[in-house]
């Protein structure tokens, strides 16, 4: 792919038509069928992308089978070189890749420069960690009834092809996590990144490509996912797949895929506990910053807020204090504009309001926000909710809050146990001690104290409980996943 490929988006007069990588070559699909990236901010066309066939699907999965042993083989510190030529380049393309973020999936410019940078550090660290990973040999005789007469050597090794599918909230970041921790590993990879997204995401291939990776061993697929996804998953070449989505797609894609490693990220719906002795200033701050950040579309957002009725009162008073600080709706590109831009499409906005206007229409309490203008949903507020509404009951991918008291904070630990997600959960107390003995009843990956949900530090383990997940992400987690053990028992009769 020429280097036009990063040609300044402000100078394209007309939208671009984005070939597909199968490896080898950029190409345009022979199916002769495109389909637009629309940008939620303006509607406007951001590019074009292949929707790829069958046929070249099985192309992509022979050449990165056939390629996979010598990649494999190849030293690891000559893979790791290349990871981080990856990472300085993806630091070299910050100011561009930013702002067709922001403009492909209407992230505010601060935040798509947070993603940007975060990756390039994450490859690096991910390429400085793989150095540490290590097999071992083990002894026989500590089992009862075994003597000396066996020697266990225990590698580490791929799995072979790994199908990374990601989101769009993150394109570029979670695609990434996944790249590289399959590559260092040894692993070839075919990607389908999301179609609303795929434009950052072949620019992300096109970056591994620059950086060194061989012919053979990355391809990026495009074409939507109900349309591709399932020859994908079911593909006899895929040896594992990772995938990070909604619960919806992830369970669908479980049920088709067969018995093959699963590593997903799924929905979240992410609970805030506030006790009473809580520091409601901070709180507040937390809360706010963790429902609309990026409009709220991140598995990681604080959808609802669980205290007693006198708790939340407060609480919402802090709230509605310090919103202007920290929120303002508009243009993502504008630096105006805080948090929130708008969402990925005008039908998720709608579905948006449709949650919000159930949840009123079944007993919640509007405090602010809740109307619909295109792709903009007003940053939202609601009171008097029950865990059985919509907005509650169900991951409402957009910037809405609901606050459900309790009469104890018993009630609060039985609403987060019985729901179907379990990603984190955040709770705020200035006993900490407290807050660590209520951290241990709940059935979610991950407990913050006096923090909003969140996936890093990257180094840290990150796990979703029920319909939020399978295995474990964080980047010695992540190499881990990426690669399986191979014992070789050497036997010395005696
Ligand atoms: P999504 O609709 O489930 O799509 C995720 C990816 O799956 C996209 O690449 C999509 O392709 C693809 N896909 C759709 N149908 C498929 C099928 N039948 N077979 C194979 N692939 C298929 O999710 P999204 O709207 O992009 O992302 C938002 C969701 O991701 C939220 O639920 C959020 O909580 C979750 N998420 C979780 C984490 C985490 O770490 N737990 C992180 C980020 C996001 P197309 O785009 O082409 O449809």
């Amino acid at each position: 792919m020429p280097e036009e490929f990063f040609a300044p988006i402000s100078n394209q007069q007309t939208p671009p038509t984005y070939k597909f990588f199968d490896g080898k070559e950029w190409k345009d699909s022979t199916s002769g069928k495109t389909s637009d990236v629309i940008s939620p901010i303006d509607a406007s066309v951001v590019g074009k992308i292949q929707v790829v066939t069958t046929n070249e699907i099985d192309a992509v999965m022979e050449a990165t089978y056939v390629t996979q042993r010598s990649w494999e083989a190849t030293p690891l510190h000559q893979r790791v070189k290349i990871m981080h030529l990856a990472a300085d380049w993806i630091r070299h393309f910050e100011e561009y890749l930013s702002s067709l973020l922001s403009r492909e999936i209407g992230k505010t410019l601060e935040e798509a420069k947070s993603e940007i940078k975060r990756t390039a550090d994450l490859t690096d660290y991910f390429a400085d960690e793989v150095q540490s990973l290590r097999g071992e040999t083990l002894d026989s005789d500590n089992f009862p009834g075994y003597d000396k007469g066996r020697i266990g050597i225990i590698e580490r090794v791929a799995y072979g092809t790994v199908l990374a599918i990601a989101p769009f909230n993150y394109p570029v970041n979670l695609s990434a996590s996944k790249i590289v921790s399959a590559l260092l590993m040894g692993n070839s990879v075919v990607f389908k990144p999301p179609s609303q997204g795929a434009i950052s995401g072949l620019h992300l291939a096109r970056i591994f490509q620059k950086a060194g990776v061989p012919p053979g061993v990355i391809a990026c697929v495009t074409g939507g996912g109900g349309e591709i996804g399932d020859y994908l998953v079911t593909h006899k070449r895929v040896d594992l797949i990772t995938f990070t989505g909604s619960s919806d797609t992830g369970l669908a894609i479980a049920q088709k895929a067969g018995m093959i490693p699963l590593v997903f990220e799924c929905g979240g719906n992410n609970p805030a506990v506030v006790m009473p002795d809580a520091d409601m200033n901070l709180t507040a701050r937390e809360i706010i910053k963790g429902a609309f950040s990026y409009a709220g579309q991140r598995c990681t957002a604080i959808k609802y807020v669980l205290g007693t009725k006198q708790t939340l009162e407060q609480l919402l008073g802090e709230v509605q204090k310090q919103m202007p600080e920290f929120v303002k709706m508009g243009d993502p590109r504008s630096p105006e504009t805080k948090l929130v831009g708008p969402v990925i499409s005008q039908d998720a906005a709608t579905k948006i309001e449709t949650a919000i206007n159930d949840s009123i229409q079944a007993g919640a309490t509007l405090v602010t926000g809740g109307k619909q203008n295109n792709s903009f949903i007003e940053p939202t507020i609601l009171i008097n909710v029950k865990p059985t509404m919509a907005t509650v009951a169900t991951e409402v991918f957009g910037p809405v809050v609901s606050f459900v008291a309790v009469s104890d904070m018993g009630q609060a630990v039985t609403i987060i146990n019985e729901s179907r997600f379990g990603l984190q959960a955040s709770v705020f107390t200035k006993d900490e001690g407290a807050g660590i003995a209520f951290a241990k009843e709940l059935n979610v990956g991950t407990v913050q104290i006096n923090g909003s949900p969140q996936r890093g530090p990257d180094h840290f383990p990150f796990l979703g409980v029920k319909a939020s997940g399978l295995g474990v992400q964080g980047v010695r987690y992540s190499l881990e996943s990426m690669s399986r053990l191979r014992p070789i028992v050497l036997n010395k009769p005696q």
